[in-house]
């Protein structure tokens, strides 16, 4: 028997449903099928989701361009919308490529792209495709409602984000031509909600931390286990990693991370507001040391301020009998614009203080880059970064329409806490802003890279608000 639905019932039916339904959007619908394709990397198969994406643009008037790399399942997807040229293009860049999952721990299948309460849960919902939704919706919608253009407007969907060899900075060796712009939209900086839903401030990133690892050596004698030496290497390595661990490098605020603590002081109360304020301006260091002791707590304010040491790798001894010769730990070193390698070094050698204890630069080791040549490119590439300017086109629209979207809202530079894969084109001089387009929880900032990643659909539509407008403001004659 076919059920039949009385007026009144249907009405009960959606009635009991409308809290839990939110409509879904273009850009949600649009992410619920970027996530079911699996990108996962290693492998990556970013050019299954450049395919999706030429279906969705092509017929919108865009120029596409799918640059194959020598990995057949990893492309990068550019979509090109023509202006009339008197103006640089603009780039909007999002990487296609996300990390894996551990399966048993999601309640949902991670890639099939589940709406549910008000979300889209699905690996990605965050760290990009979230992002890739927003910026690709945006563009798309500028060609829909044919918003006459002073500049080119361009899309990427880029490989190898998440690790691998063929990212942007690969790209960017023989295909720059094709993602040369004036400046660009990365992910980067966030739009965090308060506890009661409101939004509390955005952030841009004009810059991202880099990376290097160092090698700490510590030397012994070789010898059988049975006759131990008082100058064992394992030793003396535990020791001079237990004076690293116990120590923590100074504050070193660069002018976005001063700009974010003001914006911090101004949406907290006390104590913490005060710590804040301490922390930017304070003279007394008592004062500042307490302030930073505080802040610290937070283990992304920490590392937003300062250079972090992180010990990744120990490796030593190689039979039962033997005592080993050496024993070295590597340290992955997140670093402040500015940082120069050879007084890291130094320093970790002062902090260490044992002749026995070499500290060297580790190379490659452990680098997501892998090997020694990658790496070299990668640290070359990143000491001619600086932080992108306030000053530019771009920027300012992002600022005014922010405040349209979200009005009385403070906006604030950021330094991204890691690295991305906007150094291709901050490396060549051109700006670049990062922001992950969507308001966002303490809560559900702590799925990024975890379990039940998520995203609210309604972020996503006050993102491509925001997006499109600054598009409008910027790229729109
Ligand atoms: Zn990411």
């Amino acid at each position: 028997m076919t059920p039949r639905f009385t007026a009144a019932a249907l009405f009960l039916t959606t009635a009991f449903l409308a809290p839990a339904q939110t409509p879904l959007n273009d850009t949600a619908k649009l992410l619920t099928e970027v996530i079911r394709v699996n990108t996962s990397n290693p492998p990556g198969n970013e050019a299954k989701l450049a395919a999706l994406l030429k279906s969705k643009f092509e017929p919108l008037g865009f120029q596409i361009d799918i640059i194959t790399t020598p990995d057949p399942a990893k492309a990068h997807f550019i979509a090109r919308l023509k202006g009339d040229g008197s103006k640089k293009p603009i780039l909007l860049a999002a990487h296609a490529d996300v990390v894996g999952v551990e399966r048993e721990k999601w309640s949902v299948d991670p890639f099939e792209g589940v709406v549910k309460d008000g979300y889209v849960i699905g690996r990605g919902a965050i760290d990009f495709k979230g992002g890739l939704a927003v910026f690709a919706e945006a563009v798309m919608m500028l060609a829909k409602n044919k918003v006459p253009l002073s500049r080119d407007v361009i899309f990427l969907s880029e490989a190898d984000e998440e690790g691998g060899s063929y990212n942007t900075a690969w790209l960017a060796k023989d295909h720059f031509d094709k993602i040369d712009c004036e400046f660009s939209l990365n992910e980067g900086g966030w739009i965090i909600k308060n506890p009661d839903g409101t939004v509390r401030y955005v952030s841009i990133s004009t810059a991202d931390k880099s990376g290097v690892s160092l090698l700490v050596t510590a030397k012994g004698t070789s010898t059988h286990a049975s006759m131990p030496r008082p100058d064992s290497a394992i030793f003396t390595l535990a020791k001079a990693m237990g004076k690293i661990g116990d120590y923590d490098t100074q504050p070193k605020l660069i002018e976005s991370t001063k700009e974010f603590f003001t914006t911090l002081e101004k949406t907290s109360k006390p104590p913490l507001s005060t710590y804040f304020h301490d922390l930017v301006a304070g003279t007394d260091p008592e004062k500042v040391k307490i302030a930073d002791r505080e802040i610290s707590k937070d283990p992304l304010l920490h590392a937003i301020m300062r250079n972090t040491i992180a010990p990744v790798f120990l490796n030593a001894g190689f039979r039962g009998n033997v005592i080993p010769g050496s024993a070295e730990a590597t340290l992955n070193f997140r670093t402040i614009p500015g940082t120069n390698v050879e007084e890291l070094i130094s320093e970790m050698k002062a902090v260490v203080n044992d002749p026995r204890v070499e500290v060297t630069n580790a190379g490659g080791r452990g680098m997501p880059a892998g090997t020694n040549a990658a790496y070299a490119e990668y640290i070359k590439m990143t000491s001619r970064m600086k932080p992108s300017s306030k000053d530019s086109e771009l920027f300012r629209a992002l600022v005014q329409q922010s405040n349209v979207v979200f009005p009385n809202v403070p906006v604030t530079t950021y330094l991204f806490q890691a690295g991305t894969d906007s150094a291709a084109w901050r490396s060549r001089g051109i700006p670049v802003y990062g922001i992950y387009p969507y308001p966002i929880s303490a809560e559900d900032l702590t799925r990024m890279h975890g379990n039940d990643e998520r995203v609210s659909i309604e972020s996503l539509q006050q993102g491509t608000d925001l997006i499109y407008k600054t598009l409008v403001q910027v790229a729109g004659k």
